[in-house]
C-alpha cells in the first residue's frame, strides 16, 4: 500500500504538467429543443474542439427526439396519444427521466408536475391566446393533471396516462436533462472543459482554458446589465425560472408560463427563481418548482434538501437567498 502513494503523486505531477499544455476555448451558439444552445469546450486545438461540438449538438437532437411532445413521432407523443388507452413501452432512457420526474413532483408536493401540459390547451404563450380561460374550462383542464396518474411498470419499462386527455412534456425539465447528458458525453470523450447553457440552463465542467474558474453573473433585478456578484460554479449547474419573457397580459395582469398545477392559473408572487446545485435537471426542475411554491415554502424546501441552494426574486425584486449563499443584498 505504502509504495501506492507516491504513484498518485507522480500522475498528479504528469497532470500537473499537463495543464501547462496551451488549451484553446471553441464556442457555438445553435438553436436547438426550441432554445438558444451555447455550447462552449476547452480542447487542444480549434479542429479537435469543433468536432465536440458537432458531438454536443447531436446529442441534443437525440434527446429532442425522444422527448420533445411537438413531435409526432417521439415516445412522449407515444406515451400521450395513448392517454387513456393503453401502457407504451418506452426506452430505458426515457423511463428512469419521467421516473425522476415523478419524484420531483412528490418533493415539490405537485408544484412541478410534467403532467401539467394538458393545460396548454387553455394557456398559451405564443401571442395566440385572446381572453383568459374561464373557471369551468380550468377545472376541466386541472382534471387531467397528477402526477399520481402517470403509472410506470419497471419490469416492462412502461408508462401509462391513466385518464383520455392527459398529457406529459417536458419543457421545465429537457434543458437541464440535455445539459446533463452532453456534458456526460463529453467528459467520457476526455474534454477538459466546457459549459452547456441552454438559454441560462447550465452546467459547467473543468476550468476556463487559463485555469481559473467558470463565474456566473448574478444580475441586479432592477438593471439586468448590472452583475453585482459573481459566483463560481464548480463542475456544477445554474438554472433560472423567471416571468419575463414568456407570458401573457390580461387587465393589467401579467401572467405567466410557469402554471400552478393545482390551481390551473399561472404562478404569481415570484420573478424569478436561479437554482444552483451538481445537476442541470435538477436545477432546471427545481427552479420551476419553487417558482410556484413561492419565497417562504420554496426556499423552505431547497434548505431542506441540503445540496442545492437558491436565489429568488420576489415580485417586489426584493432578493431572497437559501442558507448556503452568501452575497450583500443590496447591491
Ligand atoms: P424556461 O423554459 O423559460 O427555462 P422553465 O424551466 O421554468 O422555464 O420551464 C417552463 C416551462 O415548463 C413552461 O413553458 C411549460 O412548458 C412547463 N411548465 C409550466 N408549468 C409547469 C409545471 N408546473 N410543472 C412542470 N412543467 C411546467
Ligand atoms: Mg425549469
Amino acid at each position: 500500500m505504502k509504495r501506492f502513494v507516491p504513484l498518485i503523486i507522480v500522475f498528479f505531477v504528469i497532470a500537473g504538467f499537463g495543464q501547462e499544455r496551451k488549451y484553446v476555448t471553441v464556442h457555438k451558439t445553435q438553436k436547438l429543443m426550441g432554445s438558444r444552445f451555447d455550447i462552449t469546450v476547452v480542447a487542444i486545438n480549434e479542429e479537435i474542439g469543433y468536432i465536440h461540438i458537432d458531438e454536443a449538438i447531436s446529442e441534443i437532437t437525440r434527446i429532442e427526439k425522444l422527448i420533445s411532445s411537438w413531435n409526432p413521432d417521439s415516445e412522449t407523443s407515444l406515451i400521450n396519444k395513448n392517454a387513456g388507452i393503453e401502457p407504451v413501452k418506452v426506452s430505458f432512457e426515457l423511463f428512469r427521466l419521467i421516473e425522476r420526474a415523478k419524484k420531483i413532483s412528490e418533493i415539490t408536493e405537485g408544484a412541478f408536475d410534467i403532467s401539467y401540459a394538458s393545460m396548454d390547451k387553455i394557456w398559451k404563450f405564443d401571442g395566440s391566446m385572446k381572453n383568459k380561460p374561464t373557471e369551468e374550462e380550468i377545472k376541466r383542464s386541472i382534471a387531467k393533471v397528477g402526477h399520481e396518474k402517470i403509472i410506470l411498470d419497471a419490469k416492462d419499462n412502461t408508462v401509462f396516462l391513466k385518464e383520455k386527455g392527459m398529457k406529459i412534456s417536458f419543457g421545465a425539465i429537457g434543458k437541464g436533462y440535455a445539459a446533463d447528458k452532453v456534458k456526460e458525453l463529453l467528459v467520457s470523450k476526455q474534454v477538459v472543459a466546457g459549459i452547456i447553457n441552454a438559454s441560462g440552463d447550465l452546467t459547467t465542467w473543468g476550468t476556463k482554458a487559463s485555469g481559473e474558474k467558470w463565474l456566473i453573473g448574478i444580475a441586479n433585478p432592477l438593471s439586468k446589465d448590472k452583475i453585482f456578484s459573481w459566483l463560481p460554479v464548480v463542475e456544477s449547474s445554474v438554472a433560472t425560472s423567471g416571468n419575463y419573457e414568456r407570458f401573457v397580459v390580461f387587465d393589467g395582469k401579467k401572467y405567466s408560463h410557469i402554471i400552478d398545477p393545482r390551481t390551473g392559473y399561472p404562478s404569481r408572487g415570484v420573478n424569478s427563481v436561479s437554482i444552483f446545485a451538481k445537476s442541470a435537471e435538477l436545477c432546471d426542475a427545481l427552479a420551476t418548482a419553487v417558482f410556484i411554491m413561492g419565497k417562504e415554502a420554496g426556499l423552505f424546501l431547497i434548505n431542506q434538501l441540503g445540496e442545492p441552494e437558491a436565489i429568488l426574486v420576489d415580485d417586489n425584486n426584493k432578493i431572497h437567498k437559501s442558507s448556503g449563499i452568501h452575497f450583500d443584498n443590496n447591491p
